[in-house]
């Protein structure tokens, strides 16, 4: 049978189109249809599994699944020994303490003796545990807002991101206790074995590093004045000495190099002022070193 490396990704939510795009970006090719929960790339060894993002770190702590994306909230949550392989940085999110408006909230010591009611019990007992907060968690699966309202908690510990949802149900964040985002995570040394399955993995992992390198990076060309290539190459800076290029006057030359975009407006001035001339810039789209 043909080696394949499986990958379990979120169904339907947050992470869902995110965690294709970047497979897709590394030129994999697949169709999606969201009745399939099993689909197979058509031009790379990868089996795709859509679930429900609760049950990734159980299937990939059970080998159902090689690898998979899911929320780091999630995967502390679970509580399941795996290795977090990359940090994919999408999805960003926080777990905070909200409270009724009412509540009169001075510190963390303030939570003392509370109920707080969290979809995340472990994640915010070891917090609280480990700045010297004794409180009781009342587990809900969803609505977490509303609990205090009906007086099941005494506030909440929640996932935020702009923290509106918490507004207009009368909470006011008092404290970020933990922050989350999209991570790509194996069984403990997966990795680190040899097998098939690693080498494709492997072979994954260098095509997203590409991609992600060449995110922040654009190509330039211009013409400068031959007397002035050292000023240029001082310019640019970075990587290695620019690519240059002879033209029939020879007065003149043309240079390639690559430049991070936070430092690009900054280049295309100081060229500007040492005669470069016709400066062209294109994106990259993958790029290794
Ligand atoms: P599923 O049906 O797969 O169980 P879900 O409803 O549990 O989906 P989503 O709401 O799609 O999950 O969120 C998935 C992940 O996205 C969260 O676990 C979290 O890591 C991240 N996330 C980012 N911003 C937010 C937010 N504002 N609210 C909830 N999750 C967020
Ligand atoms: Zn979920």
């Amino acid at each position: 049978m043909e080696d394949v490396l499986r990958i379990a990704i979120q169904k339907s939510g947050r992470l869902s189109e995110k965690s294709l795009e970047i497979i897709r970006n590394c030129g994999i090719d697949f169709t999606t249809d969201s009745r399939v929960l099993r689909e197979r790339a058509t031009n790379f060894p990868l089996e795709f599994l859509f679930v429900r993002d609760d049950d990734i770190p159980t299937y990939v702590r059970d080998g159902v699944a090689d690898i998979g994306i899911v929320g780091r909230n999630e995967f502390d949550e679970s509580l399941c020994s795996l290795d977090v392989i990359k940090d994919l940085g999408f999805a960003k999110c926080r777990l905070s303490i909200a409270v009724p408006n009412n509540f009169d909230y001075k510190d963390i010591t303030s939570l003392e003796g509370k109920r707080i009611a969290t979809s995340y019990p472990n994640i915010m007992m070891r917090i609280l545990k480990e700045r010297g907060v004794n409180a009781k968690a009342v587990v809900v699966s969803g609505s977490v807002e509303i609990t205090p309202q009906v007086g099941i908690a005494d506030c909440i510990c929640d996932i935020v991101s702009t923290g509106t949802t918490l507004k207009m149900n009368g909470l006011r964040e008092v404290e970020e206790i933990y922050y989350s985002s999209a991570v790509m995570v194996a069984r403990p040394s997966f990795i680190n074995t040899v097998s098939a399955k690693t080498g494709i993995l492997t072979r994954l992992l260098e095509r997203m590093d590409a991609v992600e390198k060449a995110k922040n990076k654009k190509y330039i060309l211009f013409n400068l004045p031959s007397e002035r290539l050292d000023e240029a190459a001082c310019i640019i800076g970075g990587m290695k000495s620019p690519t240059v290029t002879p033209l029939m006057d020879k007065a003149w030359l043309s240079v390639q190099s690559v430049v991070s975009e936070d430092r690009f407006w900054s280049v295309f001035e100081d060229l500007k002022a040492i005669g470069a001339e016709g400066i062209l810039v294109m994106n990259i789209e993958k790029m290794t070193e």
